[in-house]
């Protein structure tokens, strides 16, 4: 017999050799049809595949990362196997699960090429051997066997990857007549892909390089339910029209130039501001609880990235050292803020009475993402994180996360993200030596965050073995308004700087301790958050932050000089106006301005002019009536309060 242990620490005896898939089944049955994936000591495995020590489980289903990868996973050697049967002697690349369905890279042999238009025929050939529900079968497989047989396949591409591999730990996997090299994990069979969709066709240089040939990638995706393709393809259609690289060129508020380079973010006049309104939104929160404003350069010599570990991480893949004329001397582009803070907290002696500190900095790091992997202002090179970094004493890590989980509460609250979720990761119970930091510590820390949560009401998902090296955290997701999950701020408690740093403070024992350091951005970055904002509002920002808060229409030109004086006006009064002076009929003059996303259109004639009043139009709503000028500012101070 062999002792499971269940994610409710609940443990049961079973015999030796039972699968993930019996152990659902002894559950029930309803489970036992969902199941989709096993993680058996933190490692994901197949339903079907035996476990014969005793382990800690848990069971995977559709909702849950480790399910989607097996299924998106195991839907990508589908797409191979009818590719395979439509086109014979096709080649393979890699097939990937990625965050949204999987692809298959594909070589389909000179002279034939696939396209959008044969994507249909794929799907349904994919359809027809779902229904035939193939076993995935999982061999162990010696590095000379598994080189044979791809060798026989002629397929190239797989015996490079062979190669590279050591022997004794590669396994195959067969479906139907299809055989894949893969380390799995992979459903029980075919027959849970109910509803498939290609979605499209790429090129792809194999393994990423551009001196070598290039292949045809395939992207799809597929669900359990048809349901769920359906309301994920209208969910494409609803963020096609909210992207915020189109809605940006929009409203005029960022740009990207060749010239500049690729991945670096140039800021428009309108996004400027609007970035710097939340610069200032957070800023002013920050001071509320403490924080502290410093500054610091974009560059830092070589030595202090190599000192803080950072050197180690981005030195070799990122961006290269630059070198000055005098000999010796090295600077990397900054690529984290927190050794530039270390370095300050050092700067004087520290009492436990001084503590907390927390150094807070719109810090712009420079992190080197490959030119395929660039998207908008989600992927960028150059970034401006909201960081800080409180330094504090173990005892006051609890309140330390409470007060950080208040003010992201107040962020998401002012920017309308009322639906969120929280996980706390910690370290793996069973592999405590790969952590840095004294076991007391950690436990402190883990126990001082999980409390904290609950008595902020967090519901937080409490995830073991997914805590960095060098300390816990805690990571915020929201769900935008269509139901896509972003990661945003993160709180992180970090043992190892303070280490590296030699960070001390003078305990009432008149001894030297560590402090622990938290990093922390509920932003994230600057360029990231605001590309969340776009897609969540559709480019409908809360009016204190949108760029252009009124635009008075003159109903012809004889009203120019009023509408002057309505715009002196407003502005005086810090609101943010402009006038549309074209010579265009009201009505096109309402229905262009209309779709700018200005919130208030103020329609000024005749009438407006005699009685000193604007007629009132809210955007997306219509007519409110007519205000006096007064009195319409009262209005729009009321509602742009934060
Ligand atoms: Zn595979
Ligand atoms: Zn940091």
């Amino acid at each position: 017999m062999i002792k499971i242990t269940f994610p409710d620490n609940s443990v049961k005896e079973f015999n030796k050799g039972i699968t993930g898939l019996d152990i659902a089944k002894s559950i029930s049955n309803g489970l036992a049809k969902e199941v989709l994936a096993v993680s058996v000591n933190n490692e994901t495995r197949d339903v079907n595949r035996p476990i014969n020590e005793d382990a800690r489980i848990k069971l995977h289903k559709f909702d849950d990362t480790e399910g989607k990868h097996a299924f998106w996973h195991s839907s990508a050697h589908l797409m191979a196997e009818a590719l395979e049967q439509i086109y014979p002697g096709i080649k393979f690349g890699i097939g990937p699960a990625i965050e949204n369905g999987f692809y298959y890279d594909v070589d389909p042999g000179d002279g034939v090429q696939i396209t959008d238009s044969d994507l249909p025929a794929i799907e349904n050939k994919m359809r027809e051997l779902a229904r035939q529900k193939e076993t995935f079968v999982r061999k162990e497989i010696s590095k000379n066997d598994v080189l044979e047989l791809f060798k026989k396949k002629g397929d190239e591409y797989k015996v490079e990857l062979i190669n590279e591999l050591e022997d004794g730990q590669i396994t195959i996997y067969e479906q139907g007549n299809f055989t894949d090299l893969c380390k799995g994990p992979h459903l029980s069979d075919t027959s849970h892909i109910k509803a498939i969709k290609l979605l499209s066709i790429a090129g792809a240089y194999w393994r990423g390089d551009e001196n070598r040939k290039q292949l045809t990638r395939i992207y799809g995706i597929t669900f359990p339910k048809q349901k769920m393709l359906d309301e994920y393809l209208l969910m494409l259609e609803e963020a096609k029209a909210r992207d915020h690289r189109k809605i940006g060129k929009e409203l005029e508020l960022f740009m990207f130039s060749p010239r500049v380079g690729q991945g670096l973010p140039l800021w428009l006049p309108k996004g400027a501001q609007l970035r710097e309104r939340l610069e200032n939104f957070l800023k002013k929160v920050q001071v509320q609880y403490g924080y502290e404003p410093v500054l610091t350069p974009h560059i830092g010599q070589k030595e202090l990235y190599v000192t803080s570990g950072h050197y180690e991480k981005y030195g070799k893949d990122s961006f290269q050292p630059i070198k000055t004329p005098a000999e010796g001397e090295e600077f990397l582009l900054k690529p984290m803020n927190c050794p530039h803070h270390c370095e300050i907290y050092n700067s004087k002696p520290h009492s436990y009475k001084d503590l907390p500190v927390r150094y807070a900095e719109f810090g712009t790091v420079y992190r080197y993402e490959q030119s395929g992997e660039l998207h908008g202002l989600t992927r960028v090179r150059g970034f401006t994180q909201d960081d800080a970094h409180i330094f504090c004493r173990p005892d006051q890590l609890k309140e330390e996360f409470i007060k950080v989980i208040d003010i992201i509460h107040y962020i998401f609250k002012t920017l309308d993200f009322s639906d969120f979720t929280t996980q706390v990761s910690l370290r793996d119970p069973y592999d405590k030596e790969k952590y840095i930091g004294s076991d007391e510590n950690w436990e402190k820390a883990e126990k001082a965050i999980i409390e904290a949560t609950r008595e902020k009401g967090l519901d937080a998902v409490i995830e073991y073995g997914e805590a960095a090296f060098y300390g816990p955290k805690l990571d915020f997701m929201v769900r935008d308004a269509i139901g896509r999950k972003w990661q945003l701020g993160t709180i992180q408690v970090d043992y190892n700087l303070p280490e590296r740093f030699d960070l001390e403070y003078t305990g009432s024992d008149d001894q030297k301790h560590r402090p622990v350091m938290i990093h922390r951005a509920p932003f994230g970055s600057m360029e990231r958050f605001i590309a969340v904002l776009i897609e969540h509002t559709a480019g409908k920002f809360p009016l204190w932050l949108t760029p252009d808060q009124v635009i008075i229409l003159p109903i012809s030109e004889k009203y120019h000089d009023y509408a002057e004086k309505v715009l002196k006006f407003l502005n005086n009064s810090d609101i943010r106006t402009l006038i549309d002076k074209r010579n265009e009929k009201i009505g096109k003059k309402i229905r262009d301005n209309e779709l700018k996303h200005i919130p208030y259109l103020l329609i000024v004639g005749e009438n407006e002019q005699e009685s000193n009043t604007v007629s009132v139009r809210k955007q997306g709503e219509g007519d409110k009536g007519p205000m006096k000028q007064e009195e319409f500012v009262d209005f729009i101070k009321k509602v742009i309060r934060v």
